[in-house]
């Protein structure tokens, strides 16, 4: 196949099968857990080759070192540390960090807003 940029239409597609495929992942975690792996592995072969970004739900829900799915209390851990989220992945043991920052960045404008729109009012 040619590479490059693919037409809009395909990338919806893939966009749409990458989110079909989390959503069987998640489905059967429970019931066939290699099944569940190869249909995250799926995932990330389509993401990859279409050049897709993992939608923010599915951003955290599979290891990045084993590629995964993960389920908090069933096969990781999650713990808030130093304004940092940590996932541990209890299949290879591997610890993925992510700062949340951007969420209190945004939770402060919100009160500044909130601070200041009550103040307008009351004037
Ligand atoms: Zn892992």
């Amino acid at each position: 196949m040619r590479r490059g940029r693919r037409p809009k239409w395909m990338i919806n597609v893939a966009e749409e099968r990458v989110n079909i495929l989390f959503n069987r992942a998640q489905e059967e975690l429970n019931l066939n857990r290699d099944r569940s792996n190869r249909y995250v592995q799926m995932a990330l072969d389509i993401s990859k080759k279409y050049n897709l970004k993992i939608d923010t739900t599915w951003n955290r829900r599979y290891c990045k070192n084993c590629h995964k799915f993960l389920q908090p209390g069933v096969n990781c851990q999650v713990r808030l540390k130093n304004s940092r989220v940590e996932i541990k992945c209890q299949e290879c043991g591997k610890i993925r960090r992510i700062p949340y920052t951007r969420e209190k960045k945004v939770k402060r404008r919100r009160k500044i807003e909130f601070h200041t729109i009550k103040k307008g009012h009351n004037e």
